[in-house]
Parts: C-alpha cells; sequence; structure tokens
C-alpha cells in the first residue's frame, strides 16, 4: 500500500499518555496541547511498499491535518511529493513552503504524477495545479521565514542547501512553546559531496533534535573520480561490441549529472577512439566501432520529463556549483552538448527501441524510472534484454522489490526479471556504479551530523532499509553516546 511519507511538526500537540511523543515516522509532536503544526512533505513510499498495490483509496491522506498550518518541501523527488494533490483534496489550504528552484519544479513534476495516476481530465489537472501555484511560497535558502506566531507558540523554518537535487533543501525549524524553546531539523533527503552540479551541504548551526535520512546508512559511494573512470570503462566496454548501454535513471537530478558527466567525458577524450587501448590494439570490436569516437558517441534521453527539468537545471544556473559554473564561464555547455538527442513523443520512443534494438547502434540511452518500474525504461528492457550485446547500468539506489533491484540480482546469474506479468531473460550484461547515487553515504552522513557544533540530544532515523539504519544507529550511537539515535518503529 502507498503510504505518505512525511514528518508532522507541531509545536502543542496532544501527546498520548505513555506513547512515544515523537510518533512513528518523522512525525514530531514536540509538546503537549497542539492546535498548530507544519507536514514536511507528502510523498509515496517506493519498493516493496508500492508492489501492494495501489489506488486512490490508498492514497487518501490518513492523518489529521486540521492543524496544519503549512506544507514545507525539502524536495520535489515524487516519494517526497506525490501526494500533495491528496492533500489538498483533503481540505489542506494552508500555504507550500519550498527553496525557489523547487517552487519552479513542483508544478511540473505533479503534472507529469497527475496525469500518470490521477485523472487524463486536462481541466482538472489544471486547476489543480493553479491550486498549487497559488500556495506556494517560494522561499530563498538561509532566510527564516515565519509560519505562524500565536498564543499557543509559534514556529518559524529556515532552508538550507542539502545537495541531493536541484532545489533540495534540509528544513530547520525553531519551535517555541510556552517558555520551551527548541530547533528541530529534517535532513529531507542529503546529497552526496563531490556529486557533480550542486555544492555540498553544510550540517546545520544547531539542532536540539534531528531528524536524518538513511537510504545509504549502511555503505559508503566511491570517490568521484574512481567512479567516473568505472563510468568511462564501462561505457567503452559497452560500447566495443556495438551494444545500447541503458542506464535507467530519475528524471530529476541523476539524469542531469549523468549528461554533466559524459560531457566531461567527451570533453576530455574528445576524438580517443572508443575500444582502442592505450597501445593501439583494438578488441574485439565490429567494424561499426572502428571509427567510434567519444564525440561521436551519442547520448539519447528518452524522456520528456528529464527533457523538461534538464532545461530547468539549465536555467538555473546561479544554483549550480563553482566548478560547473566555471565550465559554462569557458564556453562549455554541460547539459546541452551537440552529441546529446532528446526524445519526447511516444512515436519516437517506440521507434527508437525498435531502432536501436534491431541496429545494434553504439548509444547510451538514458530513460526513465530510475527503478525500471514503469516508464519508458521498460520498454527498452523488454526489447534488450535478451542480447548480450546491450548493458544495463545502474547508477542509483535500487529499491527492494522493483524491477531494478532484480535486474541486479539476478541478472549477473542468468535470471529473468518480471515486467508487466511476463519474464524476460536476462543476457545482457548488468554493471553498477554507485558513487552517482544523489544521496548522502554512511560516512557523509556522518560526517553531516557530526559537523553540528553542538550535538542533537535526540537523532530520528528514517527513510532507509532497516539494516541501513540500524548500521547508521550504530554508528552515530559510536560517535554521540551522549544522543539518543531512534529508529521510530
Ligand atoms: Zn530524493
Amino acid at each position: 500500500m502507498l503510504q505518505a511519507r512525511k514528518g508532522q511538526l507541531h509545536p502543542n500537540s496532544p501527546a498520548t499518555k505513555g506513547s512515544d511523543p515523537l510518533g512513528s515516522d518523522p512525525t514530531l509532536l514536540p509538546a503537549p496541547n497542539s492546535q498548530a503544526g507544519i507536514l514536511i512533505d507528502c510523498g509515496l513510499f517506493q519498493g516493496q511498499e508500492e508492489s501492494r498495490g495501489s489506488s486512490a483509496e490508498d492514497l487518501a491522506i490518513d492523518f489529521p491535518i486540521d492543524h496544519i498550518r503549512a506544507l514545507v518541501v525539502t524536495h520535489v523527488h515524487i516519494d517526497h511529493v506525490g501526494r500533495i494533490p491528496y492533500l489538498l483534496a483533503a481540505g489542506f489550504d494552508g500555504p507550500i513552503i519550498c527553496s525557489e528552484p523547487s517552487a519552479i519544479m513542483l508544478p511540473e513534476i505533479l503534472e507529469d504524477a497527475l496525469k500518470i495516476g490521477f485523472t487524463r481530465d486536462r481541466a482538472l489537472i489544471n486547476r489543480v495545479l493553479e491550486l498549487i501555484r497559488a500556495r506556494l511560497v517560494p522561499l530563498p535558502y538561509g532566510r527564516w521565514h515565519s509560519v505562524f506566531e500565536e498564543e499557543v507558540g509559534s514556529l518559524k523554518v529556515r532552508l538550507q542547501r542539502a545537495g541531493h537535487i536541484l532545489g533540495s533543501a534540509y528544513v530547520e525549524c525553531d519551535v517555541v512553546s510556552g517558555t520551551a524553546a527548541e530547533r528541530i531539523v529534517f535532513s529531507g533527503d542529503l546529497g552526496a559531496p563531490h556529486s557533480p552540479l550542486l555544492p555540498e551541504p553544510s550540517p546545520p548551526e544547531r539542532a536540539d533534535r534531528l531528524v536524518i535520512e538513511s537510504t545509504y546508512g549502511d555503505k559508503n559511494h566511491e570517490d568521484r573520480e574512481t567512479r567516473r573512470y568505472r563510468l568511462k570503462a564501462v561505457l567503452e566496454h559497452a560500447l566495443e561490441d556495438g551494444g545500447t548501454v541503458l542506464i535507467p535513471a530519475f528524471s530529476i537530478g541523476r539524469t542531469q549529472e549523468l549528461l554533466y558527466e559524459i560531457e566531461g567525458l567527451i570533453a576530455e577524450f574528445g576524438c580517443g577512439a572508443i575500444g582502442v587501448s592505450p597501445q593501439g590494439d583494438r578488441p574485439r570490436s565490429g567494424p561499426r566501432s572502428e571509427s567510434l569516437t567519444w564525440s561521436n558517441l551519442e547520448i539519447v534521453v528518452d524522456s520528456p520529463l528529464a527533457a523538461e527539468f534538464t532545461k530547468i537545471y539549465r536555467d538555473l544556473k546561479p544554483f549550480w556549483d563553482e566548478e560547473a559554473r566555471a565550465l559554462v564561464a569557458a564556453g562549455r555547455h554541460p547539459l546541452s552538448f551537440e552529441q546529446l538527442t532528446v526524445i519526447n513523443s511516444h512515436e519516437d520512443h517506440l521507434n527508437a527501441v525498435e531502432y536501436l534494438a534491431k541496429s545494434h547502434r553504439p548509444c547510451v540511452v538514458i530513460a526513465g524510472s530510475g527503478m525500471c518500474a514503469g516508464g519508458r525504461v521498460v520498454n527498452y528492457l523488454k526489447a534488450m534484454l535478451g542480447d548480450a550485446r546491450n548493458d544495463v547500468l545502474f547508477v542509483g539506489y535500487q529499491a527492494a522489490g522493483t524491477p531494478g533491484r532484480n535486474i541486479l540480482t539476478y541478472g549477473p546469474r542468468g535470471g529473468w526479471v518480471e515486467l508487466d506479468g511476463e519474464r524476460y531473460d536476462i543476457r545482457a550484461q548488468v554493471h553498477t556504479v554507485g558513487g552517482y547515487s544523489a544521496h548522502a553515504g554512511q560516512e557523509d552522513l556522518l560526517r553531516f551530523v557530526e559537523g553540528i557544533p553542538q550535538p542533537p540530544s535526540e537523532i530520528r532515523i528514517v527513510h532507509g532499509d532497516d539494516g541501513a539504519k540500524r548500521a547508521l544507529q550504530g554508528k552515530l550511537r559510536e560517535s554521540l553516546p551522549e544522543a539518543a539515535v531512534v529508529i521510530p518503529g
């Protein structure tokens, strides 16, 4: 069943006696007698949760909202915003506070989600989007914003860069209830340092309590140079035999990071022939790849949504990191280079699948969804998994229960995967380059927490597999023995 991923913050909440006053999930109830609070994110779980099926009823808002004065959005991934239309349908009439880039991206992502899962009624979609646009309160990073100031208490929020996707933020909340004042920080999803395009997150200056994600709480990423080299090696190897390299990727964030890195490889290796060793030996390449060089390698982004977000990324250069801005100043176009083809229409998509599957033309295709649980990548997988010349390259987290996780697990053993109810044998090679995750690794999460000058008295670990949560809990208990490190049940 799909559930809301949410964090609720009530400066004065009716905490049931004897229950965990902070509730489960990141539901925070800091003090008794609440009449007002905020909601942090309103999205969908992915993976196993999802495979149990979904319906409009499952998506309906199943928690009290009367006291919610504002929704704060950490970033626009669908698992953080997907239920906003249902929140509005349930009667939520407060502002939607988010960063400036998120305010631009949110209507786009919700338009797509509404078209796929909600209705085909264009007029209805437009009305929902208008409602959302009217509620948006774009908040610059680093600026305090008062959500309410009442007799029962007050609450203000500040957004800081989270380095996860464009516009992503962690949320600092200053909560005053009677004479008690507290700073609570919600990490949202944190980015990895050295990820392309975005500056890495800095730890908060203070957090009495911290709610932190743990997607990679049990793993560390390859460093940037290693993974860049591995990306190059996988692409070269894959292209030697004239197949397609299929990269399932989220439309927002991962696609743009990949384009940025591939553009960098093209700029660096330019006319170097792919598939030729430094000694000049030609490996098992066929005649088709004889003349293939990095500069004539074709890159296809097959996703209208990814195309739209790549454009938004290009338009929002002030939010890029220094390295990326320096490239632009030097005349490079990291997200719009000449080898890049963008496929929009469904007809062109079907033609591309058929053409590439038949022609074995060396090509890199980036398509969503990132976990192969739907989207255009599924048609490519169906057409290409059975051919050993093709390659599937995973660059991001694959949740348990998704086709992506199954391909990753069973592909290398010559297994099969079920797509739309049918089995497909996996003969294509399966690779993974872990460093392109948009999530912080274990060391990055620890550095974020340890970097808070005065350690939090309580840390809640959310958003990750059980193993990842427990691994991060163990590490945090070691490094911050004074803090209560909790995994909400
Ligand atoms: Zn995210």
